[in-house]
């Protein structure tokens, strides 16, 4: 009797409040719901469309924070199509059509490409460099090699690449197109400006691997595979040209053929040479 007594009593205390509880959990209820309803932000489902076609790695080339801020932007203005190239021609295509809009076929990948082929080996030193192992420094110091426009080998376009798409090998910076996304991130590290997004018109094209505009006697001191601009090249194509002792490559011509591979085998510093997928 005694137990059950208790019972009545601990009912009668306690029921009132849990009938607030159990109020007020139904009143929060009711508001987070109105909540929710009032306050949703409609998601754009042509706008998700979008970043699902994009590489949505954030690299930010196209010139957005990221992959979700560019595709709210071209589907506002699409005009900015393209603007992607690690997505490249493909993502092109599949937002083309979520916005119903026609482009034209074809549009090469950029990549880039290093326009130096020197190793240590084949460089000149003046003296030993001492300074911050970045290139950004040892750029700011006159003569650290003999070429200012050379590779200067400390991988300032290595450490900027999030994709591990860099090597230094023997001084001299090196692409594994495998891994490379067309971000450009490693074309605005470089302080000397060698690196350069390229139409890749083939997996693998044709490029002069130098930058320097010194004489054909000068760029001979300081290295054994730069471009002397002795113009043979432009003897077999005119897609070769020598400006300020330089030659280069147009590479929207560029295409294998016998008249590409005879300028490469007649070059007297081997500075013609394939860059892209082996
Ligand atoms: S090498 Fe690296 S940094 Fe340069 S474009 Fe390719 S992924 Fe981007
Ligand atoms: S390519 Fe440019 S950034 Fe990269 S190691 Fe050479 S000089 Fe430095």
């Amino acid at each position: 009797m005694m137990i059950l007594a208790d019972i009545i009593t601990l009912w009668n205390n306690s029921w009132p409040a849990g009938l607030t509880m159990f109020a007020l959990a139904v009143a929060f209820s009711i508001i987070l719901l109105v909540a929710d309803k009032k306050l949703k932000v409609a998601v754009d489902p042509k706008i998700e469309s979008i970043y699902q076609a994009l590489p949505r790695i954030d690299c930010g080339t196209c010139g957005y924070a990221g992959c979700s801020s560019y595709a709210k932007a071209v589907a506002a203005d699409p005009t900015l199509l393209g603007k992607c190239s690690p997505g490249g021609a493909g993502a092109s295509q599949k937002i083309a059509e979520i916005l119903n809009l026609k482009i034209s076929s074809g549009g090469a990948l950029k990549r880039p490409v290093i326009h130096c082929h020197s190793t240590k080996d084949n460089k000149t030193y003046f003296g030993n460099y001492a300074g911050i192992q970045s290139c950004t420094s040892a750029n700011a110091i006159a003569n650290v090699q003999a070429c200012k426009f050379g590779c200067l080998g400390f991988g300032d376009c290595k450490a900027a690449c999030k994709f591990n798409a860099i090597q230094m090998v023997n001084g001299l910076s090196t692409i594994d197109y495998n891994k490379c996304t067309g971000c450009g991130a490693c074309v605005k590290a470089c302080p000397r400006g060698i690196i350069e997004m390229v139409p890749f018109t083939q997996n693998k094209i044709m490029t002069v691997a130098c930058r320097s505009q010194e004489t054909g006697k000068d760029t001979k001191a300081f290295c054994k595979v730069g471009c002397i601009g002795c113009k043979l090249c432009t003897k077999q194509t005119d897609a070769f040209t020598v400006n300020n002792n330089l030659a280069k490559l147009d590479y929207a011509r560029y295409e294998p053929s016998e008249q590409f591979k005879t300028a490469m085998e007649k070059c007297p510093t081997g500075v013609i040479v394939y860059r892209g997928k082996e």
